[in-house]
């Protein structure tokens, strides 16, 4: 019986060796004294790992048989409902019958408890079959558990005497979400406004009761079908990310006799490239009630939370993609002969083929390391929410590990996306290269790989905008501390002239490349701002930079032209230092750290050959262009 997970060593790997579960667990488990949890951190891997099994099964003899069918069979919207084909309705059915959308929800939720992780793995599973069908599926937990989230920050819950929830903001919707009858939907993209959240207009406005209502139109929302939508509004005139609040509003609501009154409207569903099972809504609130989601003018951080988890999650889609596009190539390969022998023989292809499962790997030690710092971030503070009680010195314990995680989270999250998106896509168009002809037709299927791995780059923040949020968190770290930063640098050229060990040298010149590209672009990030610091001692710059006035569109242009090039020495970089700290524990990984370095390290020398010498010229053209608009 085919089964996506068994079929796996390397997600396996992870899963049954990798991941240091003990911690994570611990906290799920509220120190394993949770009513009909388990005793102990083995007992939950092995549930997770049944689960996994399961969902293997089901992916691969449930799911994957019906892609075509599913890609022609398109959701349709008759009289502002839309309807999804018959084979669609029947696959949701049965995920909601195995309980799946309630796997990483609490126990009090009627959820199973899993940690995120192993839901994360089971998004590369569905999205092996079907990515289109797995993002409707992200829709249900990844609403639920976002909801939840945002009520413990808010404090709103209260536990019993033992500990468990008793109640808690939102118990409706999670619970509906959790069982299957209901899902959700994050909507913030508009007509006019989409990396550019500050040019938002939807509205949010207070009547005299204090009741919130929603009014505006959002567009390209998937599965904006559903009944739960978290929608960002303005609740002010300024056009600034400060005057953006967050809300939750039903579209519908059905009374005791299921008569069904509705808030909002579906106006249209798009015709696109790829992901054709996934209902893309274009929806209008006109004075839809809504409920407040944390503080008014908080809007943009809080749907970070909830982007930050749909990122990673996109992280997992595209390894699914990428998995299916290796697998279908490799065996094509195999068997396609020409020039009298098959093409996997040939110096080209085995070059693409060996290419394609090393970065498939990396997007998974990359996906892993950011779900699992992810995960543990949030699930601390839950715990801490949960157990006022402990003692302070744990107390300390557990924000000191909090920050830490937190910190790795933000600098992967964006690399994660960035990197995954992009491979997602270039994966699937050698897959269909390597079929040549029958690649382009819908006989393999790898066609279908491609479009639906376009949008990629695209939903939950482009490639671009990971790239400067990447460059901004990097470049800001050395404004903080350039101190720091320079003796880095120095340490680093030691490093890489001293050091013997090829694997740690490689290591070494792909950190020193790094840091030559961020202090390349620090310098010439507002150039004549550093000419005036330069004769002071570095521990003054900080307060002599920030003391100067900026003019970011201007300043920062050089390093906004070449943010994407820094990115692919970041992610490099990373996911180097994840496969080598691998290959340290467990030797039969560290073929893949070779493997890796071997490509990233010529790969990041080109990249900062970019950044030092190109990029002048078309910023000359923007400044004239923006002189002339100017006068
Ligand atoms: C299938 C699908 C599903 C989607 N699902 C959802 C959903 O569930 N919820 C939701 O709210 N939205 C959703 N979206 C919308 C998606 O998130 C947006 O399309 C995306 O954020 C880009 O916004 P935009 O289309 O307005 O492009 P724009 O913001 O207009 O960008 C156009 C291009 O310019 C680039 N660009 C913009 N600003 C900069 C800059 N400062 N520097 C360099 N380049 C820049 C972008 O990277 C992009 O390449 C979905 C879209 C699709 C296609």
């Amino acid at each position: 019986m085919a089964n996506f997970y068994k079929d796996n060593d390397d997600l396996r790997f992870y899963i049954e060796r990798e991941i240091n579960w003990g911690p994570l667990v611990k906290l799920l488990e509220d120190d394993f004294t949770q009513e009909e949890g388990f005793e102990n951190t083995e007992e939950a891997v092995e549930f997770y790992k049944e689960v996994l099994d399961l969902v293997g099964k089901f992916t691969a003899e449930e799911i994957d048989p019906y892609g075509a069918e599913l890609d022609k069979a398109h959701p349709e919207l008759k009289d502002g409902v839309v309807h999804s084909p018959e084979r669609f309705d029947n696959i949701m059915k049965q995920i909601a019958d195995l309980g799946l959308h309630g796997l990483a929800l609490p126990r009090e939720l009627g959820g199973m408890n899993a940690a995120l992780v192993t839901y994360m793995a089971a998004t590369e599973l569905y999205s092996r079959a079907d990515v289109a069908l797995s993002s409707h599926v992200g829709f249900h937990a990844g609403i639920a558990m976002a909801l939840m989230v945002y009520a413990y920050e808010e404090g709103a819950f209260e536990t019993d005497e033992k500990g468990m929830l008793s109640s808690i903001r939102f118990r409706e919707a999670i619970e509906e979400i959790g069982v299957g009858d209901a899902w959700g939907s994050m909507d913030i993209t508009e007509p006019d406004a989409g990396s550019d959240m500050a040019n938002l207009r939807t509205k949010a406005e207070q009547d005299k009761d204090g009741n919130w209502f929603v009014s505006g139109q959002k567009i390209f929302i998937t599965s904006g079908h559903g009944k739960y939508h978290v929608v960002i509004a303005k609740t002010s005139d300024k056009n600034s990310l400060d005057a953006l609040s967050l809300f939750l509003v039903k579209a519908f609501e059905d009374d005791k006799r299921g008569k069904r009154t509705f808030f909002a409207n579906v106006d249209r569903l798009e015709e696109k490239l790829g992901h054709h099972i996934s209902a893309t809504c274009a929806i209008t609130y006109s004075n839809s009630p809504a409920e407040l989601i944390g503080e008014v003018g908080d809007g943009f951080k809080q749907m970070l939370l909830l982007m930050n988890n749909a990122r990673i999650s996109v992280g997992f889609e595209c390894i699914g993609i990428a998995e299916s596009a290796l697998r279908k190539t490799k065996a094509y390969a195999e068997e396609r002969r020409a020039f009298g022998k098959s093409i996997d023989k040939h110096e080209m292809i085995a070059d693409y083929i060996d290419e394609m499962e090393t970065d498939v790997r990396a997007m998974r030690a990359l996906s892993m390391m950011a779900a699992y710092t992810e995960e543990h971030s949030y699930r601390s503070k839950i715990y801490l929410a949960r157990h006022k009680d402990i003692s302070t010195e744990k107390k300390k314990e557990i924000e000191k590990e909090m920050k830490t995680y937190r910190r790795n989270s933000r600098r992967l999250t964006p690399l994660l996306k960035y990197f995954a998106a992009e491979k997602s896509v270039e994966i699937a168009q050698r897959a269909i290269q390597i079929h040549g002809g029958a690649g382009f037709t819908t006989e393999y299927g790898v066609e279908k790989l491609l479009r639906d791995a376009m949008v990629m780059p695209i939903y939950e923040g482009t490639s671009q905008i990971q790239a400067l949020m990447a460059m901004k968190d990097t470049l800001g770290q050395i404004f903080k501390r350039p101190q720091a930063f320079v003796k880095e640098l120095a340490q680093a050229q030691f490093r890489a002239l001293s050091t013997r060990d090829p694997r740690e040298k490689a290591m070494a010149k792909i950190h020193l490349y790094s840091l030559q590209a961020q202090q390349n672009l620090i310098q010439k990030t507002a150039i004549d701002k550093f000419k005036n610091v330069r004769h002071l001692p570095v521990t003054s710059w900080l307060e002599n930079l920030t003391g100067q006035s900026w003019d970011p569109k201007k300043d920062f242009a050089p390093a906004m032209l070449h943010a994407e090039h820094l990115v692919r020495i970041l992610v490099d970089e990373a996911i180097c230092e994840i496969f080598y700290d691998q290959g340290l524990r467990h030797s039969d990984r560290m073929e893949w750290f070779d493997k890796y370095v071997e490509r990233a390290e010529p790969r990041c020398r080109y990249q900062l050959d970019l950044i030092q010498t190109t990029g002048e010229r078309i910023l000359s053209q923007l400044h004239q262009v923006n002189e002339a608009a100017a006068e």
